[in-house]
């Protein structure tokens, strides 16, 4: 009976979840506007809250976006000239003129965010929605969807871009596309995820450089630098460039000291190894005592605390039996 009624109450699930997805797919179809927030530069319609208008403000900003990358500018220097002007990032521009004037993420522009607005058709006036979705009714997990499922609709709001800004704007995307495109290593850098910046502590990314001789010969150079550096286009920390060939020489002549120090006194590194070894148990251990001293004493404060509860629960218990029935 029990697993009849789970196999109904799934099918009703599964029945439900295709309506609600076909009445939103219809939705997207007729270009109505049906994501949560509008995006950076237009704002929700009063009159109808599935159109989007151009919210003058952030407008601006986004055609002195658009006419920086024209110039030549990179996206991270485009970041750091905005972060440099005090301008705010899309989601805290939306939380002091739409929300609660607060929100958890940075005050920064960022290299991404100044990617994905210049490459978002939204601003030629077109709206793609259906790009993302969940996996299944069962599992909420977001996925990309295919581009032949995606719904676009031409023309369904104002353009903050002209035509032959946005055109030129993608010229030059499209190139930088591909200039990064053939530095892309084959394979992830050799030491990814295995440094941090000494100022700030962020992971240090790889960058591959291809350099063109006039022999014609075609060298490829790969070095680490602050993530965090690159993120908000250079306006915090710096660069810390280090090449990758300097660090396989640094590791390299640290590898070969440790085989010649085994080479000479194989005992002694063996007893220094083991020195090592046993003090850094012993700190392990003592760390883990402590531990268990602290939640012994918390374990020991939750049992008080419930034997009250239990107390005071019976004595009002107790005493509510103990109230006279009728007022004397
Ligand atoms: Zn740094």
């Amino acid at each position: 009976m029990l697993h009849f009624r789970s196999l109904m109450n799934d099918y009703h699930l599964k029945d439900l979840s295709s309506k609600v997805k076909s009445v939103l797919h219809a939705k997207k179809k007729s270009g109505q506007y049906l994501a949560a927030y509008a995006p950076y530069g237009y704002r929700k319609s009063e009159e109808d809250r599935h159109k989007l208008v151009i919210d003058g403000e952030s407008a601006a900003v986004v055609r002195q976006i658009f006419q920086m990358r024209q110039s030549g500018m990179a996206y991270g220097k485009i970041a750091a000239a905005l972060n440099e002007k005090g301008i705010l990032p899309p989601r805290w521009y939306w939380a002091v003129h739409y929300g609660n004037g607060s929100c958890k993420y940075s005050r920064l522009w960022a290299y991404a965010t100044v990617r994905s607005l210049l490459n978002d058709d939204v601003y030629a006036g077109t709206l793609t929605q259906n790009c993302t979705g969940s996996r299944s009714y069962k599992d909420k997990t977001m996925i990309r969807k295919p581009e032949s499922e995606w719904i676009s609709h031409e023309g369904a709001h104002e353009a903050i871009i002209g035509p032959e800004l946005w055109e030129a704007v993608q010229k030059i995307n499209q190139a930088a596309k591909q200039i990064s495109a053939n530095n892309t290593p084959p394979q992830a850098s050799l030491f990814t995820g295995k440094l941090v910046c000494a100022d700030c502590g962020h992971p240090l990314v790889a960058a591959r450089e291809t350099q063109r001789r006039k022999n014609g010969t075609v060298k490829h150079y790969t070095s680490y630098f602050c993530s965090r550096f690159a993120t908000t286009g250079h306006s915090i920390c710096s660069w810390h460039r280090i090449f990758e060939i300097s660090l396989k020489n640094l590791v390299l002549s640290e590898i070969r000291a440790h085989g010649k120090a085994v080479a000479a006194d194989e005992a002694a590194v063996l007893d220094k190894l083991k020195q090592h070894i046993q003090s850094a148990s012993a700190a392990q251990q003592e760390d883990c005592r402590q531990e268990i001293s602290r939640l012994r004493r918390r374990l020991e404060e939750l049992e008080q605390i419930t034997a009250k509860l239990y107390e005071d629960m019976y004595s009002k218990t107790a005493c509510r039996q103990w109230e006279p029935q009728f007022p004397l």
